[in-house]
């Protein structure tokens, strides 16, 4: 008998919205979480097609002599300079992309009752084709900017710097299914996320 299809969601947000909190709350109750930024840092280091494709864009120095990958370099290089960014989403998205179909087989297998996708270039990398469901999740812009302060030990303009690199909330929201409100409590965005849980899960 062929394996249940696992349902599988996409969850997104600016900075400081609470995207990584809900996905550690969903973990909790039992979902598998595919982090893509964490696994795009990940492959950076780890593939060797991918390796060799930022060494031929961006230089040698993209790696240190250690072979881990020049984080600072390539930072100041796509920094300021959208066509560079572009380029090196361009090389990365693909190779994440790839993984997660690997995640999503993998979580079939283990018939797994939820796989979300957390990325925060959900739409830019074309990642929402892959999923189910797209889960926004917001709070104001002063409660983002509070909540990234005190977790990051940053300065305000460096966080609303970050997030002119991100697509505004309204248009996030418009093209989600589902927006979570992340202005309670976190007992409250707690139940807000065991709700969504149990809807996503119904057979
Ligand atoms: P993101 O992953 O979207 O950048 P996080 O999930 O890391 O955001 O949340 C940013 C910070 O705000 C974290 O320190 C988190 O613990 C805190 N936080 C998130 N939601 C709430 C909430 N409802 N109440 C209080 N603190 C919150």
């Amino acid at each position: 008998m062929a394996a249940l299809k696992v349902p599988t969601l996409g969850v997104t947000g600016g900075i400081g919205s609470g995207k990584s909190t809900v996905c550690r709350l969903f973990e909790a109750l039992g979902a598998r979480v595919f982090y893509a930024d964490h696994e795009a840092k990940r492959l950076m280091t780890e593939d060797p097609a991918l390796r060799q494709a930022i060494l031929d864009a961006f230089g040698p120095e993209s790696y240190q002599p250690n072979g881990q990958l020049n984080r600072a370099y390539l930072a100041e290089r796509v920094f300021d300079d959208p066509n560079a960014l572009r380029r090196l989403n361009a090389l990365v998205h693909p190779h994440v992309l790839h993984a997660f179909q690997e995640a999503r087989k993998q979580a079939t297998r283990a018939q797994v009752p939820l796989l979300i996708l957390e990325a925060a270039l959900l739409f830019e990398s074309g990642a929402d084709r892959l999923v189910d469901h797209v889960l926004v999740v917001d709070a104001p812009e002063a409660e983002r900017i509070r909540r990234v302060v005190a977790r990051d030990g940053i300065p305000p303009e460096k966080v609303r710097a970050r997030m002119q690199h991100q697509l505004p909330p309204e248009i996030l929201r418009a093209r989600a299914d589902f927006v979570l409100e992340n202005t309670g409590s976190l007992e409250q965005l707690r139940q807000q996320v065991e709700a969504l849980y149990r809807h996503l899960t119904m057979t």
